[in-house]
């Protein structure tokens, strides 16, 4: 589409019912390197605010975000289709990265003397991490606040500006967070958004006026979005997909367990990059799991306790998973029937084969199958296959023991008899490892992402 001036322009869509929410700019290459070069500007502007004033600002677009919570949440739930309470919970944890990212920049960042080696007695040394200019994030639709807001409230904490690209499905949420961030600083587009398709993104990635690339979305894209950065040799963080898994060992409380793979197969959907997609259940519970989990799930239902699937092609891939996950395996709850465009009813599947896409490919629906293994240790083996390292859940009545799987297992994130619970941690570093991506957001690792290390020595 286009405007009466020649401007192209997409439409973002309720998913629920197809009619247009928003109708936004396609910003091309050039109005790209527009943005790019003003938020140049307002990045030395901003550094040079120095570490109180900036805390300030910043706990001041807490208070305005927390202010504009249901305004916020209502135009998530227009974007996404997720229910208003669910949309209302993102913003909230994404309002304890603002806080966490203001009250800590310094803290993590800023100038400390450090001891001289045994060869530099004579010198004064200190460390400090520095702006880096501009930071460029490319955000995904499912949680449109929260996730964006992990590299945006820490990339400004560290003295950047941020140059934001929404989803084309997410635009007016993104729109609207970088306005509410202009009531608390108004002389400089600080934090600012471009909109549009892929190739909008990709002219962001490939600025040479953008220091790093912090990109959240699907693996195939982020390859694409690392060789666009490859021109300027720009760093990134990769926040990619996951298939992640929840073990329950033999001494598990199991009715926990199946309220916790309950919630993080079905919630948003199932679409979390951090949702449970796989569980393994060690066979002297797996009966009394199974009888507790399908017990919960004949209560939940698409479009009451969660919305309709936010990207309509995503409806493909998940009726190909539930297909073949029941002619392999043995569904339990649902099954191809479970598909009503645009909502999908809860689907349970057993037994289906590792090598089943089920099972290795991210679905990003609410579905999830379940396996029966001798003990913790054929979990653990079975969920560390895959190409996917993102996230995991443990259910165990050993603390120690629960640890001690926690580290083994190949993942950026795990969580013990509670799921996705470090999500809700803004200290602890948020990312994964092979498919899932690299480089971690959340926390001090988030901050130092955004900050060059500079070290001095100085004769004395
Ligand atoms: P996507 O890869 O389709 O798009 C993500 C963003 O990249 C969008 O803004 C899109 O416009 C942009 N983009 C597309 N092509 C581009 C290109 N060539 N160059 C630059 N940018 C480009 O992902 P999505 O469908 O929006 O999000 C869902 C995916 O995100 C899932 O795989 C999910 O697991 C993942 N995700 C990961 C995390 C995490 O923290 N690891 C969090 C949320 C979502």
């Amino acid at each position: 589409m286009s405007t009466a001036t020649g401007q192209r322009t997409f439409d973002s869509l309720d998913p629920a019912t197809g009619s247009v929410v928003g109708t936004h700019p396609v910003q091309d290459a050039r109005a790209v390197r527009a943005a790019v070069a003003e938020a140049e500007h307002a990045a030395r502007w901003w550094a040079g605010l120095g570490w109180a004033e900036r805390r300030r600002r910043l706990l001041d677009y807490k208070a305005v975000v927390t202010q504009n919570l249901s305004r916020i949440a209502e135009v998530v739930h227009r974007e996404t289709g997720k229910p208003e309470a669910d949309a209302t919970l993102e913003v909230i944890l994404a309002v304890t990265h603002i806080d966490w990212a203001a009250r800590n920049a310094r803290r993590v960042l800023g100038p400390r003397r450090v001891r001289p080696g045994l060869v530099g007695a004579n010198l004064a040394a200190t460390l400090e991490y520095l702006p880096l200019g501009v930071v460029g994030v490319i955000g995904p639709w499912n949680y449109p606040v929260f996730t964006p807001m992990g590299s945006i409230a820490y990339a400004l904490a560290a003295g950047n500006a941020v140059v934001f690209k929404p989803s084309e499905l997410t635009p007016g949420t993104g729109v609207l967070l970088a306005e509410l961030f202009a009531e608390s600083v108004p002389e400089q587009p600080v934090f600012r958004t471009v909109t549009g398709l892929g190739e909008t993104g990709a002219a962001l990635a490939g600025d040479p006026g953008v220091k790093k690339i912090a990109f959240t979305g699907s693996t195939a894209t982020a390859k694409r979005v690392m060789t666009a950065c490859a021109a300027n040799l720009t760093p990134m963080v990769a926040e990619c997909g996951g298939k992640d898994a929840l073990i329950v060992d033999a001494d598990a409380d199991v009715r926990a367990a199946a309220d916790a793979a309950l919630w993080g197969a079905m919630s948003n959907a199932g679409q979390t990059c951090v949702g449970v997609e796989r569980v393994y259940v060690v066979d002297a519970v797996y009966d009394a799991f199974m009888r507790e989990l399908t017990e919960r799930a004949a209560t939940i239902r698409a479009g009451e306790d969660y919305g309709p699937i936010t990207m309509p092609a995503q409806l493909d891939v998940i009726r190909r998973h539930i297909a073949d996950a029941v002619a392999r395996g043995r569904a339990v709850v649902g099954g191809p029937e479970s598909v009503r465009a645009p909502y999908v009813d809860p689907v349970i599947v057993e037994d289906v084969p590792e090598d089943s896409p089920a099972v290795r490919e991210e679905t990003f629906g609410p579905t999830v199958t379940v396996k029966r293994v001798a003990d913790a240790e054929e979990a653990l083996e079975k969920a560390n296959a895959g190409a996917y390292g993102l996230a995991g859940t443990i259910f165990s009545g050993n603390a120690r023991r629960a640890v001690e799987l926690a580290r083994r297992m190949r993942t950026g994130m795990t969580a013990i008899n509670s799921v996705i619970s470090f999500a809700s941690v803004p200290s602890l570093p948020f990312g994964g490892l092979g498919d899932s991506g690299f480089g971690r957001i959340h926390g001090a690792d988030g901050l130092r992402e955004f900050a060059r290390p500079k070290g001095i020595s100085r004769q004395r």
